[in-house]
């Protein structure tokens, strides 16, 4: 599987299975066929559809700071999203920061501290969980009656047959009806 991928993926796709894909603090073994970490949210959505074609199934990555045994594959494609770190913008007027998922959550803390600011959630291994990862788990404390990570989310959704879906909008208030990042994240 590794070779027919990297046909289409190439360098994205790593040639070997470095152990440290295959389990998370849990320390469960897991087992794959490939480890795949795009660059784009656009060869994440190409990634879903190879997979979803072939059946393949798919794990998503953030850290590996789970402890419930998510992130550890039972074959299958690892879909490790450490590439996906850029901050895309920041806006600490507003208190709006846009980032991709695999950005660390300590360094959003540590970038929007800069500004006077306070990234409420607090998972416990900042220097490794993701922002996607948090979001995925719902991790962090409720602090000073905050919503949690999933009401903040306003993000595109990838879907493997290539559909995109907005949930949530920049702006909380919205969200009306039916609040689709959350339905996504809780399911
Ligand atoms: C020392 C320590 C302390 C911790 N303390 C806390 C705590 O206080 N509160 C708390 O809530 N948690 C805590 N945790 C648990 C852990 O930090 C959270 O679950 C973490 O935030 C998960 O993020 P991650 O990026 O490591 O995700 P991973 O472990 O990589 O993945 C977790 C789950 O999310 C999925 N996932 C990951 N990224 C994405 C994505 N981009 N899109 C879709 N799905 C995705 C994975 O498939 C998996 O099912 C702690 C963990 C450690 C090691």
């Amino acid at each position: 599987m590794i070779a027919d991928l990297r046909r289409e993926f190439g360098e994205s796709v790593l040639q070997g299975l470095p152990s440290e894909y295959l389990t998370d603090f849990t320390r469960a073994p897991g087992r794959a066929d490939a480890v795949v970490l795009p660059r784009t949210a656009e060869e994440v959505a190409a990634v879903l559809a190879w997979c979803y074609e072939r059946e393949v199934p798919i794990v998503p990555r953030g850290g590996g700071t789970g402890a419930a045994a998510g992130a550890v594959p039972d074959g299958g494609v690892v879909l490790a999203l450490d590439r996906l770190d850029r901050v895309r913008s920041f806006d600490p007027e507003l208190w709006r920061i846009h980032v991709e998922a695999g950005v660390p959550t300590g360094r959003l803390k540590q970038l929007v501290r800069e500004s006077g600011l306070m990234f409420a959630p607090d998972p416990g291994a900042p220097e490794q969980s993701q922002i996607g990862g948090n979001i995925a788990t719902n991790a962090g404390e409720r602090r000073n009656h905050l919503p949690a990570l999933g009401d903040e989310c306003a993000s595109p959704v990838r879907f493997a047959r290539r559909a995109r879906v907005s949930a949530g909008d920049a702006a909380q208030q919205a969200v009306r009806g039916i609040n689709r990042g959350r339905a996504v994240c809780g399911a």
